[in-house]
């Protein structure tokens, strides 16, 4: 386990996928019932941008760093707020010094009666994530094998949420990995809402995840790509993905609003382009 997110943390990649997150969490909240988020990746939560890891890479600047990653047209920016409340939250003297990792989001957007289990397998990260959510009864910091989590920990026992995967992808296989603990865990619980984050780096392997998530006749996949910058020769992350299962009827529109005015914060060259397709319907 070489991955260590800090390197990463608030780029162009990160602001697409706590965008979507937040939009899934918002619809969430649109009943009273209680409901979990399960962060399979979680990361240590927290990141300082101005740690050696983040100043190392730069790799913020192109992402939140791009004025703050707001929308300028009012409906996208409508859509953005959630999110960016979160990164404001941390950063309560303007500026962004500091961006929240995929669970303080979840959490900020949290009500009282929802919970959140963060899974994280490297002991270090681990140790930070519980010192971050030391206390707080309705988060659940759980050091353990993500894979494994989505056995053990589907369902909820609120029987309504969202299961977020967010692997490192720096092993080989892990496209494989991914579809194949999508399918184990919708067998335990096919009702969950699921989203899956990917590289857009290695174009043919991207193709054959994508054909083998058809195949596994899961219903109602919904996968948006998001290019930065058109297909490098050599290997490097040109973009990024998400697939979601079982979206909020709501947020196939939402996308058509937000995607494109992120596409045009946060790309880098053209021609680039984001997509939204449905791998399999009802
Ligand atoms: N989801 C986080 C966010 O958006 O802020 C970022 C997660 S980062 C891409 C991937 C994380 O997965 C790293 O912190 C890494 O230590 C952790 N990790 C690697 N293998 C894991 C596994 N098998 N189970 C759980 N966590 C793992």
């Amino acid at each position: 386990m070489n991955y260590r997110h800090a390197y990463h943390a608030g780029n162009f990649a990160d602001v697409v996928k706590h965008a979507v997150l937040s939009r899934l969490i918002e619809y969430l909240k649109q009943k009273d019932k209680a409901f979990r988020v399960i962060d399979t990746h979680a990361g240590i939560g927290r990141y300082d941008l101005s740690s050696t890891e983040a100043q190392k890479t730069g790799e913020w600047q192109g992402g939140q760093g791009r004025r703050g990653a707001g929308a300028r047209d009012a409906p996208a920016a409508a859509l953005l707020a959630p999110y960016l409340g979160a990164v404001r939250s941390l950063n309560p003297d303007g500026g962004v010094k500091k961006y929240p990792g995929s669970p303080l989001i979840a959490r900020h957007l949290l009500r009282k009666q929802d919970r959140l289990s963060a899974v994280e397998l490297h002991p270090k990260d681990a140790a930070r994530l519980k010192a971050l959510f030391d206390g707080d009864f309705q988060t659940r910091v759980i050091e353990l094998d993500g894979w494994l989590a989505l056995g053990a920990h589907l369902p909820p026992k609120e029987k309504r949420g969202l299961v977020l995967i967010d692997p490192p992808f720096e092993e080989e296989g892990e496209f494989g990995r991914l579809v194949d603990a999508l399918q184990r865990a919708h067998r335990r619980w096919p009702g969950g809402i699921y989203a899956l984050w990917y590289p857009l780096k290695d174009r043919k392997a991207v193709a054959a995840f994508r054909k083998a998530l058809k195949q596994t006749g899961i219903p109602r996949l919904l996968d948006v790509g998001f290019e930065i910058r058109p297909a490098s020769v050599e290997p490097s992350l040109d973009g990024c993905g998400m697939v979601m299962v079982n979206p909020p009827f709501t947020l196939e529109g939402e996308l058509r609003t937000l995607l494109p005015a992120l596409h045009r914060l946060l790309a880098v060259e053209q021609p680039s382009h984001w997509t939204l397709d449905w791998l399999a319907g009802e």
